[in-house]
């Protein structure tokens, strides 16, 4: 059950993989002299740079590497504190976590991404960053959220993991803040099996960023560097097989948002006339990625009535994504003296326990999108689902 690049695997990831495989260069590296070799990671990178608009873009391993990458180059302290929204996927958490930095929750609006009414309200002089998620394929408010860092002189990490294709105000998600993370695995918008990109227009952050994803080289690994390196490193490399699968389901991203985005358009008209929800709102309707489609229920009651008889669950239930579901997070948050019991964040847990996902192009029970459509959806499917919902809502 996997995102709409999945479903459009064809003869150009078949082909673009194969001749990897036949050039004999698998590590990102080759040599620079055989034509042989065909760079695909570094074609990506520029590629997905140019995409976004950005000066520079990074491959990673996955989603979690960019996020960790990020949060390294960004030069936080250890006990540094980081907002994030109380809905988002577990890496978000897991990766300020790992870096030494102390993730502070905020609340969600009916945008079901982080409010930034409630962002000053959890600020405290330890404050250095903000993660701000475009969950579900559609921006957070980044003016309202980019004014609150510049008045209090904090970093911007933008999770755009679920956002691929998205933007907000005509600019591509990631590339408002300081840095921005991007996932490649199956259930995301476009994908190569697992991998991750980092986007950035400082140059500098770029260079550190590109050090911590591999052992404190330079950019490429040219010119002398032992001796000379100023970053500790790891490793979040990808791979040329990787890269050839990422670039080929990336040419296709346009028209993979473009017909998402008319699916979603025909069925949330033929659903409208219903009663008893609203959409939720989108930050910017113009940069939706139009992977899912987000119903806000009046009330609990409709809201699980309507799951049920769809076979789907609100989204409170759907396992993932949710704070209060997160019980390793929660422990973590206990020990550094975070709000860590269900309930601590009552606005969210309200918004959550009366909304539902429609899958338009990620079909993902574990997102509580395990009922809609999909990108190879027709007209008489899309009529079909609308018809059921609309029943159902009765
Ligand atoms: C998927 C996702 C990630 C992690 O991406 P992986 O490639 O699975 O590591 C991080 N943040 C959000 C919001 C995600 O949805």
């Amino acid at each position: 059950m996997p995102g709409p690049g999945a479903y459009w695997y064809g003869e150009e990831e078949k082909d673009a993989v194969m001749e990897v495989m036949e050039s004999g260069y698998l590590f990102r590296y080759g040599s620079e002299n055989d034509p042989k070799f065909l760079h695909k990671v570094s074609t990506l990178e520029s590629e997905f740079a140019s995409y976004c608009g950005a000066n520079h873009a990074l491959a990673t391993s996955s989603g979690t590497s960019s996020l960790l990458v990020s949060l390294i180059a960004l030069d936080l302290k250890p006990g540094d504190e980081v907002i994030v929204p109380a809905y988002t996927f577990v890496a978000t958490y897991s990766t300020c976590i790992f870096a030494g930095l102390v993730p502070v929750l905020t609340e969600i609006d009916e945008s079901l991404s982080m409010d930034p009414e409630d962002i000053e309200h959890r600020i405290t002089p330890r404050t250095k960053a903000i993660i701000p998620v475009h969950m579900l394929g559609n921006p957070c408010n980044m003016d309202r959220i980019m004014e609150i860092a510049r008045k209090h002189n904090l970093k911007v990490l933008e999770d755009s993991c679920q956002a691929t294709g998205a933007s907000y105000k005509g600019r591509k998600v990631g590339t408002i803040g300081d840095i921005g993370a991007f996932s490649l695995n199956v259930f995301k918008t476009i994908n190569s099996g697992d991998g991750g990109l980092v986007v950035t227009n400082d140059q500098k952050l770029y260079e550190t960023a590109f050090g911590v994803h591999d052992q404190g080289h330079k950019p490429n690994r040219f010119g002398v560097e032992v001796g000379a390196r100023s970053v500790l490193g790891l490793n979040f490399r990808m791979n040329e097989i990787t890269g050839a699968a990422g670039l080929a389901q990336l040419r296709k991203l346009d028209q993979i948002v473009a017909v998402l985005r008319e699916k979603k358009n025909k069925l949330k008209s033929l659903i409208s006339g219903a009663e008893g929800f609203k959409f939720r709102v989108l930050n910017d309707p113009e940069g939706d990625a139009a992977t899912l489609c987000t119903i806000v229920f009046d009330t609990r009651e409709l809201a699980v009535k309507v799951s049920k008889a769809l076979g789907s669950k609100t989204i409170d239930q759907s396992g993932w994504h949710v704070y209060a579901n997160m019980e390793h997070v929660l422990g973590h948050l206990k020990e550094v003296g975070q709000p860590h019991t269900k309930g601590s964040y009552p606005k969210t847990d309200d918004i959550l326990s009366r909304s539902m996902n429609i899958s338009i192009g990620v079909v993902d029970g574990g997102l509580g999108a395990g009922w809609g459509i999909n990108i190879n959806s027709t007209d008489a499917e899309i009529e079909a689902a609308a018809k059921q919902f609309t029943e159902v809502c009765k």
